[in-house]
């Protein structure tokens, strides 16, 4: 079995505690590697090589130009051999190969954009009222940014934060899910090759109760990075908030897809599939609740239930797998029991809500794709983030019944919106409660466009504009050039 260990200054680190924990693959249910249990000395000890690499040598004296230049080298080598960090991801979180693939085919990019939008960041002139006297805004970086990221996707998250992280000069301490950490530590592997000082990107694993807390702790870090769950977003905010550290939370979501009797039906057909049955569901922007117009309710939820029923469950290394297994076996048990309790609050499972076992994986931790109907808001179904494949649906018969519906929930990541009617379409989208909306179209990342949650989905955003700005605190520098007037004149007698 294939054995992990930290990576700290660049060299490869056992855990100080001499444990280890095994990572299950989800399509055979067998452990496949083991990866460190990292404590508290190896978050200490990762977030000192970080914070001497930040002050000292080659990363410390780096100009925004040779920054951007050594980034570019990494996106080089990413370009070139992404392929080999496919399969690890793929063992690890089970995502299927062929979703996998295209999101490392394009890990390059981010990594591209951020270094350039570093380059055009300049210290700007500030107003001042004070004769002979400027004043300038410099924009500099925090020192140790730690980045928590979860088990979904982690090294296209772990890009969206190590990109702007690292082209605005911080050095960065990586913590990934302990139910998926290979692909990051190939990723530093691939690191470890490129120009990049030793220290820059470190990568420690473990629990996010142990290490992940220590490094949140840890006096040296300066601003935390977290994606995850909202209840693991919120004990990192606090104790971010023991040390006065800034903190951005991408947690959880639970979307809605408004679709109106006037949609092109085929088109909102295709995209509340996309949005719910990709990656199984297991993705932040699920579009988990279908709110549909009454009068198409039971033509679209027939043509769905269709659509799923011919997906092919299996291995998720196989191109032509449709249904791949959930991540983890806790979390099958968590979806599972989600399911049982919507049963019992009196949704109407329409299809799937069992655990299934495809022919060649019969230890996965498969489920089918479930779709429930009669979901009211007073349901856990409604409220509660499943990030599995099941779709709550229920029906609306007025625009603003549709509003109030899609509003209706702790949180506000995302929401799809499907009617051949833009003057409705604005109208909805100033209207729903949620960082990204999407009209006739769904689930589309960028690296221009930001990312982020209202409400119980977090705070603070990825991506976009001011990505780089966002891991940059500002110095105020003032330079006078006439003489100071001497606040204690001698008094006259
Ligand atoms: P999680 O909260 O269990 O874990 C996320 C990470 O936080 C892991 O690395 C974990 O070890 C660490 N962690 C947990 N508790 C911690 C603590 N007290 N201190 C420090 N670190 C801690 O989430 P998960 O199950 O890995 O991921 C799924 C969740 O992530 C879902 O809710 C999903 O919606 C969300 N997510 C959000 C986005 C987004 O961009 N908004 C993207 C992907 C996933």
């Amino acid at each position: 079995m294939k054995t992990y260990h930290h990576h700290i200054a660049g060299e490869w680190v056992e855990p100080a505690s001499g444990n280890w924990i095994d990572s299950v693959n989800p399509a055979s249910g067998k452990a496949w590697c083991r990866i460190a249990q990292g404590t508290q000395s190896d978050a200490d000890a990762a977030v000192a090589a970080a914070d001497i690499a930040f002050r000292r040598g080659p990363w410390a004296s780096a100009s925004a130009r040779k920054r951007a230049e050594l980034l570019h080298g990494l996106a080089d080598l990413l370009e070139a051999e992404w392929e080999t960090l496919v399969e690890p991801e793929v063992r690890d979180n089970g995502k299927r190969i062929v979703e996998v693939r295209a999101q490392f085919s394009g890990l390059h990019v981010w990594y591209r954009y951020f270094a350039d939008q570093m380059l055009a960041i300049e210290p700007a002139d500030l107003e001042n009222e004070v004769p002979g006297v400027s004043n300038k805004a410099h924009y500099v970086p925090f020192g140790v940014v730690v980045a928590i990221t979860p088990w979904n996707s982690p090294l296209m998250i772990a890009a969206w934060k190590l990109a702007p992280a690292l082209a605005a000069g911080n050095t960065v301490v990586i913590k990934p899910s302990e139910l998926a950490s290979a692909s990051t530590l190939e990723f530093a592997r691939l690191v470890s090759r490129s120009n990049l000082p030793a220290g820059v990107i470190n990568v420690v694993t473990g629990l996010g109760a142990e290490i992940g807390s220590a490094l949140v702790r840890n006096e040296k870090s300066r601003l935390i990075t977290f994606t995850g769950s909202d209840s693991g977003g919120g004990k990192v905010a606090q104790a971010a908030a023991g040390g006065v550290k800034p903190v951005t939370l991408e947690l959880g979501g639970k979307s809605p897809q408004v679709v109106f009797a006037d949609a092109d039906l085929d088109n909102a057909v295709n995209g509340v599939l996309s949005g719910i049955f990709l990656s199984n569901g297991q993705t932040c922007v699920a579009g988990s609740r279908l709110i549909v117009q009454r009068s198409v309710h039971d033509a679209l939820v027939a043509r769905l239930v269709n659509r799923v029923a011919d997906l092919k469950a299996g291995d998720p290394m196989d191109d032509d797998t449709q249904v791949a297994p959930l991540a983890n076996e806790p979390h099958l048990e968590k979806v599972l029991s989600m399911i049982a309790k919507a049963r019992r609050e009196g949704a109407r499972c329409l299809c799937g809500g069992e655990r299934i076992y495809p022919d060649g994986s019969p230890e996965g931790f498969f489920v089918a794709p479930t779709i429930f109907a009669d979901v009211t808001p007073s349901m856990s179904l409604w409220n509660e983030e499943v990030f599995g494949p099941v779709l709550a649906v229920t029906a609306f018969d007025s625009e603003d019944e549709a509003i109030s519906l899609a509003n209706d929930s702790p949180f506000g990541l995302a929401a799809g919106v499907w009617t051949s009617d833009q003057g409705r379409a604005q109208r909805l989208a100033r209207e729903i409660e949620a960082g990204t909306i999407y009209i006739n179209h769904y689930r589309s990342v960028s690296p221009g466009s930001p990312i982020g949650g209202f409400k119980r989905s977090g705070y603070g955003r990825e991506l976009g504009p001011d990505a780089v700005r966002d891991f940059m605190q500002i110095k105020s520098v003032w330079n006078g050039t006439l003489p100071c007037a001497d606040p204690f004149p001698p008094q006259a007698g």
